[in-house]
């Protein structure tokens, strides 16, 4: 096994960028579950989630976990 501390993000983070403003966001799958609509620290602006995108995207990001790195970049379009 190669020397890396590897780190394994439990609960995956999702890293996204506001629409708006472009500020990087993030936030666990959790944290985006518990309340439809977040807010951009940067600008202020509310965020809708598509809570069956998201759905989708907690499968794509299941998948993720297995590589390297368990980062996975959304973004949201108006
Ligand atoms: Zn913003």
């Amino acid at each position: 096994m190669a020397d890396i501390d590897t780190r394994i993000v439990d609960p995956p983070i999702i890293r996204f960028q506001c629409p708006k403003c472009g500020h990087d966001l993030e936030q666990t799958i959790a944290q985006l579950k518990s309340s439809e609509r977040m807010r951009c620290p940067g600008c202020g602006v509310g965020i809708n989630i598509d809570t069956n995108r998201l759905a989708n995207a907690a499968d794509e990001i299941q998948k993720a976990i297995e590589k390297v790195p368990p980062e996975i970049t959304i973004r949201f379009y108006r």
